[in-house]
């Protein structure tokens, strides 16, 4: 059984008519991740004994039948700075090198009792601080497409992940962007879901009123059955949605009548002309599908860029504060009084993180208070209001993802221009609260391409529907005809 190649309903169905065991499944992704991730580095922890554990109660509940899910005995990789019970947490960085979290995450808690199998905890910037995974401690992730290009970040572990064919679902963290551009960098598909639909409980935070729990996967259905697992009110985090999970079925549904928006802000300089080239190709299939395109213009869009930045940075730093060698992260000077004990531990940290704990901590003082935070958060309110005007006119906005194709590891300096532009196409949803959907839509020389969805709070169905309908419907050499069976011929092992 060529297992990278099922999707999660097809290993559902093995699974239930004993084609194959939990046990077997998860030793089949094991054993996967041990041959291919010594080069791509998707992962920082494997529990073997752990995974082989879960998956054995798994096989129990499907021997008996009783409360077997959509999940059960299906294997997810986590990103790893999501808390889980006794299975160590680094959030990529050396300061917490040795922290075994005393619970889990809520997202964890829920798969857990779906019976899914935690498969491990994959790579990323340091507290997801980052958009390349070159930025972890543990070593930088490699893109499965061409190894000499980024994996983008930062939940390029959990994109190579899946991509690769080392799990079949993950769950990353997008603040402002880290779901979306991964998943386009390595051709896979990434939500990142309306502010609140998703528990933050357990996710350790870098900017919390952006930080959003998100699926990624190799389908739009997939992507789906992981969201309902995950998604759902929680009064553990206070910034949960009442609103729960009503969506059920089907992904294929028409979509006839829809108004698609096409910003300009998107599509103007910069973006590589073969990207717009593709998504437009997208916006043509949606129009064949009934969709009704129209062109509009979010000015906002100049600002949103410096506003996020400021304003991550700035929570960032409060944030980060926890991290003083008392109550979290590896204790050392300790013999040299409190404070050097804490200026001991906190340099530990990487730079990038120091970096940004430091601007943050200088736009938050009596200084730059008023001119620069202040000035972001109103940006950011303009923003939420732009958006909200654009969708009385359209339901939904179609955008690339990313500005350009996976840049090299070596030669950032020359990719930073393409980089803040890709960073403008996301941090929007997260400055909004808005879903925002990331899906393969062609490659570029053998790398995959990427196209946004957005809509206004709580559609995160809808751009799946969308989306679905679009891959139904595209045209042969748009969807990832490359598999992640290929990935694994590529590399030599
Ligand atoms: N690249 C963005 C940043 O560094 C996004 C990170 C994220 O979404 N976690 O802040």
């Amino acid at each position: 059984m060529e297992m990278t190649k099922m999707n999660v309903g097809a290993l559902r169905k093995a699974l239930d008519r004993r084609e194959i065991s939990a046990v077997e499944l998860a030793t089949y992704y094991l054993d996967r991740i041990a041959q291919l991730d010594p080069q791509l580095k998707a992962f920082i922890t494997v529990p073997r004994a752990e995974v082989l554990q879960m998956a054995a109660a798994a096989d129990r509940r499907i021997a008996t039948q009783e409360d077997v899910t959509a999940l059960t005995g299906i294997p997810v990789a986590i990103k790893d700075n999501i808390c889980t019970e006794g299975i160590r947490t680094t959030c990529a960085s050396r300061l917490l090198a040795d922290f075994y979290p005393i619970y889990d995450a809520t997202v964890v808690a829920k798969l857990k009792q779906a019976g899914a199998v935690l498969l491990g905890k994959t790579n990323l910037d340091e507290f997801a601080m980052g958009s390349t995974t070159k930025e972890s401690f543990y070593g930088l992730t490699r893109n499965p497409w061409d190894r000499q290009r980024v994996a983008g970040g930062s939940s390029g572990g959990s994109a190579v992940a899946v991509a690769a064919g080392m799990a079949p679902l993950a769950l990353g963290s997008d603040t402002g962007g880290s779901i979306r551009q991964p998943a386009a960098f390595c051709g896979v598909w990434g939500l990142k879901p309306t502010y609140g639909r998703v528990s933050r409980y357990g996710l350790v935070p870098y900017a919390p009123s952006f930080d959003q729990i998100g699926p990624m996967a190799r389908s739009g259905w997939d992507l789906f059955l992981l969201f309902r697992g995950i998604a759902g009110y929680d009064p553990l985090d206070p910034t949960s949605l009442p609103a729960s999970v009503e969506a059920e079925g089907d992904l294929s549904g028409s979509i006839r009548g829809l108004r698609v928006g096409l910003p300009r802000e998107f599509f103007g300089a910069g973006l590589d002309g073969r990207i717009k080239e593709r998504v437009l190709a997208v916006a043509k299939v949606l129009a064949e599908a009934g969709c009704e395109l129209m062109e509009l213009s979010l000015p906002s869009m100049a600002y949103a860029l410096p506003a996020y930045y400021l304003l991550a940075y700035a929570e960032a730093s409060s944030s980060m504060a926890r991290y003083d060698g008392v109550r979290y992260g590896i204790r050392e000077g300790a013999e040299q009084g409190i404070v050097g004990m804490m200026t001991a531990t906190r340099q530990s940290l990487g730079l990038e993180v120091k970096r940004r704990i430091l601007l943050g901590t200088y736009f938050l003082s009596a200084d730059c208070y008023e001119e620069c935070y202040q000035q972001a958060q109103k940006v950011r309110t303009w923003m939420k209001q732009d958006f909200a005007a654009a969708y009385s006119r359209c339901d939904l906005l179609l955008t690339p993802t990313t500005a350009a194709p996976a840049f090299r590891i070596e030669g950032e300096a020359e990719d930073e221009p393409v980089l803040a532009l890709t960073e403008q196409y996301t941090v929007a949803a997260n400055l909004t609260g808005n879903p925002a959907l990331s899906f393969p839509c062609g490659w570029i020389n053998h790398l995959p391409v990427g196209a946004q969805l957005m809509g206004p709070a709580g559609t995160d169905e809808l751009l799946l529907r969308v989306a679905a309908v679009y891959t139904e419907n595209a045209p042969g050499e748009a969807v990832p005809e490359r598999t992640a069976r290929d990935v694994g011929e590529q590399i030599e092992v």
